[in-house]
């Protein structure tokens, strides 16, 4: 009969689909990126910078991103005997991410090769490869803030530096002078008190000389497969930082157990424990009572890759979001064509360029302020602006970047809602939003060279754009030179400043159309609360065709 010879159409067509965003090199088309990166003296990586990236675009390592996040990290108390052995198994595709990182040099590059633009290098490097995954960006993050404070102690940093900044990936448990490379995690935070570690309990009894036996707790312990860790714990003169291995010398293991993974609700490929510190030798850096002092070198280091962290998912989310609409069609046109998609994706790029440019920034300002006492002020001020301001953006502009693949954005398979689930950590961490807003108001107080390098820098883009100009003179009224402005304003203060200042880059350093309308929506009072809401003056076309170009 007619109708069973005809051959059957299926109803599986498969239509209106973008293709996969694979096979690209990430660095490529980010030019606020590249310009800031040769801004920033690190134009001598630029090949390094889009090898990398290219690996980032591989359809290999996006798959490693998936599977680390597919097959989650397991805690193994103890073996089949029953001997305690507290190992955390991972997906292969983890420790795949994980050498990469580390060949790359994201974990200690700039302490090996201290050369001029090695941290903005190292920013930028770890801004291409955390659009992959972010999980696994914390050990990472954590090696490289950690010898800062180790330098306190020359003698130790002697013996260890070495090998935690080696390019060589080396996982498994040994004593650190049998390992090529290793890893360095940070255990501060007990379940009474995190912001305020003052209230930790951990106790550290003197054992011999310098070394001291720790017991106690800790709450959360991310990366606790990590070679070492900072510790902080209660000595007989109070709160003191300790470098404990996981395994001494002689090879047997410290008396460190993992108790339990914590359940998270993103940075999932990453292992975050609850641990218990049994009479576990740790070796004493700077004096008892100075644990704070000596462990808050640590602090703008893993402050400003929480800064490049929430600057990586934001740009990633922004190209998935311009990849979708450039090839998905609705009520008969592409959407990345339809005026209010225009406007929600230049608003999305707009915040995306600001984060990337003041990360840069931010990363010339901590490799200069070694022999730059100016830079050096800027950085204590800026960096924790920074760490404020973009992380809270990108919890925003992850949720808004979803939306604009619609329903597909909510689906796991794509990397919409693993960006979305990370982007809060890096808001919690290393100074949750109003300890991190009390403290900048504690350094405007108290350190003026701070203040004054925060107005001198924003000081270089006056008289360009009206906005501008008098955000700035109303921020210097309400922060006049010695006052302690009150607490509940922390956070209005913080923002204005962060926002000021990101508008005083884009101003300096980025094309009038994106300058023009950052000013005139974020300053202006032009736009409007969600992203979208740019005015009809914004060249929203030449704000997208800059930050993806067609
Ligand atoms: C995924 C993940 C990984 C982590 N990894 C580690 C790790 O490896 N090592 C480690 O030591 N810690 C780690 N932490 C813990 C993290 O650093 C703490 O959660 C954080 O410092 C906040 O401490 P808390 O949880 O005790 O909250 P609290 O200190 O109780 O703070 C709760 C809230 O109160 C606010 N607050 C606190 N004081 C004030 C104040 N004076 N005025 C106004 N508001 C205030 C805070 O901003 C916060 O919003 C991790 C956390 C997460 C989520």
């Amino acid at each position: 009969m007619d109708t069973i010879d005809r051959p059957v159409r299926g109803t599986h067509a498969v239509e209106n689909q973008p293709p996969p965003l694979a096979g690209y090199d990430l660095a490529e088309h980010d030019t606020a990126l590249l310009e800031g990166l040769r801004r920033e003296g690190a134009g001598w990586d630029e090949d390094g910078l889009h090898a990398l990236g290219t690996l980032a675009g591989s359809e290999e390592a996006i798959a490693w991103g998936f599977e680390a996040n597919r097959y989650l990290p397991e805690l193994r108390t103890h073996d089949r005997f029953g001997n305690r052995i507290d190992e955390v198994a991972f997906h292969p595709s983890w420790h795949r991410l994980l050498a990469t990182a580390v060949e790359h040099g994201l974990h200690g590059a700039p302490w090996r090769d201290p050369g001029h633009g090695a941290h903005v290098a190292r920013a930028a490097r770890f801004f291409v490869w955390s659009q992959v995954e972010s999980g696994h960006g914390c050990p990472v993050s954590m090696t490289y803030a950690a010898v800062p404070v180790l330098r306190r102690r020359p003698d130790l940093a002697a013996l260890f530096e070495p090998v935690l900044t080696a390019p060589v990936y080396d996982p498994g448990l040994r004593p650190l002078r049998a390992k090529r490379g290793a890893l360095c995690g940070m255990a501060m935070t007990e379940k009474q008190g995190g912001s305020d570690v003052r209230a930790n309990t951990t106790r550290a009894e003197p054992f011999d000389g310098d070394t001291y036996a720790l017991t106690g707790h800790k709450w959360f312990c991310s990366a606790p497969m990590s070679d070492a860790f900072l510790v902080l714990a209660q000595a007989p003169d109070g709160l003191t930082c300790f470098f404990l291995p996981r395994v001494l010398p002689d090879g047997t293991r410290n008396g460190f157990r993992i108790e339990r993974l914590k359940d998270k609700l993103g940075n999932r490929s990453n292992a975050s424990s609850e641990i218990e510190l049994e009479h576990a030798l740790a070796l004493r850096i700077g004096d008892e009572g100075r644990g704070v002092a000596t462990i808050i070198e640590m602090v703008n280091h893993t402050r400003l890759d929480c800064v490049s962290g929430s600057a990586a998912l934001m740009r990633q989310a922004l190209v998935q979001a311009a990849h979708h609409a450039r090839h998905r069609r609705a009520f008969g046109g592409l959407l990345a064509d339809q005026p209010l998609m225009e406007n929600v994706l230049a608003d999305l790029a707009l915040e995306s360029e600001a984060a990337t440019t003041l990360m840069l920034r931010l990363a010339g300002a901590l490799g200069r302020g070694g022999g730059d006492a100016r830079e050096a002020a800027f950085a204590r001020i800026a960096i924790a602006l920074g760490k404020y301001w973009v992380c809270k953006r990108a919890v925003a502009h992850t949720g808004e970047a979803m939306e604009c693949l619609g329903g597909n954005g909510y689906v796991e398979e794509t990397i919409m809602p693993r960006l979305y689930r990370e982007a809060p950590v890096n808001s919690i961490w290393e100074g949750s939003g109003n300890v991190n807003a009390l403290d900048l108001l504690r350094a405007l107080a108290k350190q003026p060279a701070s203040r004054e390098a925060y107005f001198a820098e924003v000081g270089l883009a006056a008289g360009v754009d009206a906005h501008l100009d008098r955000a700035v003179a109303a921020l210097r009224e309400e922060l006049p030179e010695g006052a302690t402005p009150p607490e509940g304003a922390a956070r209005r203060i913080v923002e204005r400043m962060s926002v000021v200042l990101q508008t005083s880059l884009l101003v300096r350093h980025a094309p009038s159309a994106v300058a023009d309308a950052f000013c005139a929506s974020r300053l202006g009072g032009e736009g409007g609360l969600a992203f979208g809401t740019l005015p009809d003056s914004a060249d929203t076309r030449a704000i997208l065709d800059r930050a993806w170009p067609a």
